[in-house]
Parts: structure tokens; C-alpha cells; sequence
């Protein structure tokens, strides 16, 4: 009999495939004393573990995608030297007979002494490698107690992945591995991890509570992400049904196609830019199945997050460069890192127990400012991209023109060394600011005077205006771009940047909601930047408005008190035109 369970649709899309549960739980190691006749069986477990642990590492790299950067191949590589190395396996086994004690304990106390040898280095380079250090004890721990990490050795291809959470570099590794789509028992539709998916196009369930409990692995699934339902064990019926709307789905698609290419103009040809979002140049060749268009938000953190440190300049470069000459001439608006929150590097967690409340915290620009040396590599790196095609900067997360001051005057500092070592750079980088925290938005005017443009954050532009943490399941209920105060924090920030005569984005989850762009169109949006399978859903809409007849419309939007009241109203512009 199928079985309905529903949970938050968080990246649309219709997919089938046999169910595979995996963890991401942390492995508690405990000590335990063990007979002297049952340490050679032990030593065998640890050289098995090890055996399992490489064939993982070799697995994930046969089946890495090819566009993937040749820095996280090299880490994977290293791995396995680390895996082969007497330092590692000699020493735990060393430990097991000498303590007479358990495969896990023995490697734990292993990889302690190796984590001081490298923390001891002068090298601050080298000090960082204990990274590595902790990350293969971790895969090889959990090959001991048998748990399977995100990247196991199974072949997930065209599999359904059940988990409690996923992190966003989960996310991407999963993509690499071709899965069908995932379920995750936690989170929200703005965390990281579900923008990605949407990115991605992988079809995604979150906050489906239990789901561990109520699918079991290579169960046959059906996904549906629009709706957020899981149909488990599908009967003929819903096979064929939900096989007609995958089909009505694409023909849909098939149809919007013949927009790729076309103006973005409105019925009373008004102008507007319609970009992509990405996280990772290699999503550009998405981008461009959709649209020969630019990119309005570059999340760059990606690239910290895969390599889980801070890039090195040329690691910084390389990456820009590979965007800029995908877009062949077209736009690139690279986002400074944006770390902290819901994302996070070895870095920020050895820095010291996690932020009561990490959106709070030392996140992007903030933790930029704060550590300018590791910020550098970045600026430089945009600078320098800078001069082969249209790059503008954008920052994220700022709070005040004090940040803006400081960055000035590191960028200034950056402009220097580039000078000084003969490289080039556009002398008039636009740099933008990211319009997210209520602070930035009510004194908008002050931040649209020092930048060249500004871009609206709606993800935390709302988390921040209505006090809700995005990835709090629990208050997602209170996440509503049709807030009254969201609205005038919205039209106050396209006011002011039309005002000032720079242009005015938005790049947040709003905007690639079909639902929300007459309203904002009607509120003098001119500038969307969107999730790429929404570029021409969103487009046909624009091509299908009049801005003139939208103002009077928006105008009673933002006299409104009520978010009920504003969504009766924007129903009512949806179905109009
Ligand atoms: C936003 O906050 O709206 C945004 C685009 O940035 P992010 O989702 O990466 O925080
Ligand atoms: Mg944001």
C-alpha cells in the first residue's frame, strides 16, 4: 500500500528512486580495555576500517564530476596518503597493544599526537593541515562503528538520499554523485542547503520529522517537491499518475524555452535585467541552458566551504576567472564570503564554541573585517578578474558605513599591491553592498551615496526585520516576504537607489517566487536575480506585465497593514494582467 508523508518543498521538481538513509551524526569515541587474545582481531578491524575508508576516497574521486576544481582532487589525494602513512597506521596499532584497548580509543589518541605535532609548526600553512589530520580519523571512525558518511562508497546515483540534515557541502557532494533528490528530516526552505538544492535542480524535501523511521533504504520513493510529498512504496496508480505530471512539467518547460534569448521587456517596454544566482562557476553551463544571461549574486563561500579554509589568492582567481570567461562578456557580480550561520569552515568552529546565536554572530563581512590578512587573497583576486570582463563586487551582511570606511580602505590597500607588482585591475570596480540587515535598509541613503549599486538580501532582510532565525523550523511559519514591514523596508531601499540613480537589485529567494513579481515590479523593481530553473517562468511574467498599471496596485500594497489583506491583493495582481 503507498504511504503519503509530507514535509517542506523546498526545490521543486518530480523524481522516483529507491530510497538511501545516511548520518551525519558525531561519533562519540569511548575507551575500552580489552583481553590480550583479542588485540590481533582488533588490529584486523582497524586495517579493515582503513581498507573501507580508502575505497570511499578512491569511489568519490572516480565518480567527481570532471569540471570539479583540481584543488579538492589534490585533497582528496592526500587523504589518502595520510591513510598510507606508517605516522597514522603503525602508531594506532601501536597504541592498541601497548594500551590493550579499542581500535577507535587507539586512534584517537593517534590522531591527538599528530594534531599537536602540527599545531606545533611554525608554518601557518602547515598548521592548518591537521585539518586533514581530523578529517580522515573522522571517515575512518566511522567505518569502525559503521556508520556511513555523505560520501560513502555506494554507488547513490538516481537514489533518493534520506538524512537528518545535510550540510551545503553535503549537498554538493551528493550532486556530484548524480542523486535523484533528498528528504531531510530538519531545516528550513531558506537555509543553505535548500537554496543550493534549488540551485542545483535537485528536487528536495525538508523538515520531514521522522523520516528515518518511517523509510527504509531502497524503499521505492516518489519525490515530489513541489508539494512537498514523499509517496513510499507507490502503488501502479500513483506511478502512472505522477508520471503524467512529470510529463506536464516538462512540456511546460519545453514551451517556456522559446523565451531563451528573448528582451526582458515589460508590455509598456520598460527595461528590465534579469540575471542567475550561483554558487560555483561550473553552475554558469546550468545558467546558460535556461538563458544567455549574466550573474547577479555569486555566493563565493562554496569555494570555502569545499576546500573548508580560506582560499589562497590564486585559488580565489582562478575560480573568478573561470566564471568571467564562461559568461563570455556578460556580467558577474561576485559576493564577498559570506561564512558563519548556517555555514561554516574548520576554521570558524576552531575558533571556539559556536555563537549563541550564529546569525548573529561574526558572519560575513564581519568576520572579514575582522581577520583582513585571510580577507585579502579575495579582494585581490576580484581586482585582478576585474579586468577581463564586467565584474562588479558585492558585499555581504553590512550593518553600517563604518564597514564600508574599512573595506574602502582595504580595498585601497589591495589596488596598492596590485600597482606594485605591475597587475591590472578595472580602476573603477563597482562595488556594491548587499541591503540584508534592517539597520543597512533604514539608513539606505547614507550606503547608496558611497556604493555603486545595491542589491536586497530578502533571505535575511526577513529573517533580521521579523526577529526569526531562517533555518528555525519552528518560527518558519512567521517567514513572510508579504510582511508589511518587509514591504516598506523593500520599497524604501528601491527608492533610495533610484534616487541616487544606482541600480537596485534583488537577489534574495523573493524574487525568483513568481508569485511576488508584479508586486515588486509594480514597486519600480527593475533588477531581478534569480534561481536559474526560475529564469523563464519569471521572464514570461515580466513580458506579460504593464508597470504603469502595477504601481497604483502596489501602491495600496504598501498602504496595507495586514499580510493577509497584501496577499488577497497580490493574488488579485497575479490573475489580472
Ligand atoms: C539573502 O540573504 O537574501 C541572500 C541572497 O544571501 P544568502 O541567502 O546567501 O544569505
Ligand atoms: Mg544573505
Amino acid at each position: 500500500m503507498s504511504i503519503y508523508i509530507s514535509g517542506i518543498g523546498v526545490s521543486k521538481g518530480i523524481t522516483t528512486g529507491p530510497a538511501h538513509i545516511i548520518t551525519r551524526e558525531k561519533i562519540d569515541v569511548s575507551q575500552h580495555t580489552l583481553k590480550k587474545s583479542e588485540l590481533n582481531n582488533e588490529i584486523k578491524r582497524f586495517k579493515q576500517a582503513i581498507a573501507q575508508a580508502s575505497k570511499q576516497l578512491h569511489n568519490i574521486k572516480k565518480n567527481i564530476s570532471r569540471d570539479t576544481p583540481k584543488d579538492i582532487i589534490v585533497f582528496i589525494d592526500t587523504h589518502l596518503l595520510m591513510m598510507e602513512d606508517p605516522a597514522f597506521n603503525d602508531g594506532t596499532i601501536a597504541n592498541i597493544k601497548q594500551n590493550a584497548c579499542n581500535a577507535e580509543w587507539a586512534l584517537h589518541l593517534q590522531s591527538e599526537r599528530l594534531v599537536q605535532v602540527f599545531d606545533e609548526m611554525e608554518d601557518p600553512y602547515l598548521r592548518t593541515r591537521k585539518d586533514d589530520v581530523l578529517h580522515v580519523v573522522n571517515r575512518i571512525q566511522k567505518c569502525l562503528a559503521k556508520k556511513e558518511t555523505g560520501t560513502q562508497a555506494v554507488n547513490l546515483k538516481g537514489r533518493i538520499i534520506i538524512a537528518d540534515d545535510l550540510a551545503p557541502a553535503d549537498t554538493i557532494t551528493l550532486q556530484h554523485q548524480k542523486i535523484a533528490g533528498f528528504i531531510t528530516e530538519f531545516g528550513g526552505p531558506l537555509s543553505h542547503t535548500a537554496i543550493i538544492a534549488r540551485n542545483l535542480g535537485i528536487p528536495a524535501i525538508v523538515g520531514l520529522h521522522h523520516a528515518r523511521q518511517l523509510i527504509h533504504s531502497d524503499e521505492i520513493l516518489i519525490l515530489d517537491g513541489d508539494q512537498g510529498i514523499v509517496i513510499n512504496t507507490p502503488d501502479e496508480r500513483s506511478l502512472k499518475q505522477y508520471n503524467r505530471l512529470r510529463l506536464d512539467q516538462l512540456a511546460k518547460r519545453r514551451q517556456l524555452n522559446n523565451l531563451t534569448g528573448k528582451p526582458v521587456t515589460t508590455k509598456d517596454k520598460v527595461s528590465i535585467t534579469l540575471h542567475g544566482n550561483i554558487d560555483r562557476p561550473e553552475d554558469i553551463k546550468t545558467l546558460k541552458k535556461y538563458d544567455d544571461t549574466g550573474v547577479g549574486l555569486y555566493r563565493t563561500e562554496m569555494l570555502f566551504i569545499e576546500l573548508n579554509q580560506w582560499p589562497d589568492e590564486n585559488t580565489h582567481f582562478k575560480n573568478y576567472k573561470r566564471a568571467v570567461t564562461a559568461l563570455k562578456g556578460k556580467p558577474l557580480t561576485i559576493r564577498t564570503m559570506d561564512l558563519g550561520a548556517d555555514k561554516e569552515i574548520q576554521d570558524t568552529i576552531d575558533q571556539g564554541p559556536m555563537a549563541h546565536n550564529p546569525a548573529m554572530g561574526l558572519r560575513a563581512i564581519r568576520r572579514c573585517l575582522k581577520q583582513p590578512l585571510d580577507f585579502l587573497p579575495q579582494l585581490l583576486a576580484i581586482l585582478r578578474v576585474s579586468s577581463y570582463g564586467p565584474v562588479r563586487m558585492m558585499i555581504p551582511m553590512l550593518t553600517n558605513i563604518e564597514e564600508i570606511h574599512q573595506l574602502k580602505e582595504l580595498l585601497d590597500e589591495a589596488k596598492k599591491i596590485l600597482r606594485k607588482r605591475k597587475l591590472s585591475y578595472n580602476t573603477r570596480l563597482p562595488v556594491g553592498a548587499m541591503i540584508e540587515v534592517p539597520a543597512a535598509a533604514l539608513t539606505v541613503d547614507a550606503f547608496a551615496e558611497q556604493l555603486d549599486f545595491l542589491s536586497i538580501g530578502t533571505n535575511d532582510l526577513i529573517q533580521y526585520t521579523l526577529a526569526l532565525d531562517r533555518i528555525d523550523e519552528e518560527v518558519n511559519y512567521l517567514y513572510n516576504p508579504l510582511n508589511p514591514a518587509v514591504l516598506k523596508l523593500i520599497h524604501m531601499v528601491i527608492e533610495s537607489g533610484n534616487r541616487a540613480g544606482i541600480p537596485v537589485s534583488m537577489c534574495g529567494e523573493m524574487a525568483s517566487d513568481t508569485r511576488y513579481t508584479r508586486l515588486l515590479l509594480g514597486m519600480g523593481l527593475k533588477y531581478f536575480s534569480v534561481q536559474a530553473n526560475t529564469l523563464l517562468e519569471i521572464k514570461h511574467i515580466i513580458l506579460n506585465s504593464s508597470i504603469q498599471q502595477l504601481k497604483r496596485k502596489s501602491r495600496l500594497a504598501l498602504a496595507m497593514h495586514e499580510s493577509s489583506e497584501i496577499e488577497a491583493l497580490v493574488e488579485q495582481i497575479n490573475h489580472q494582467q
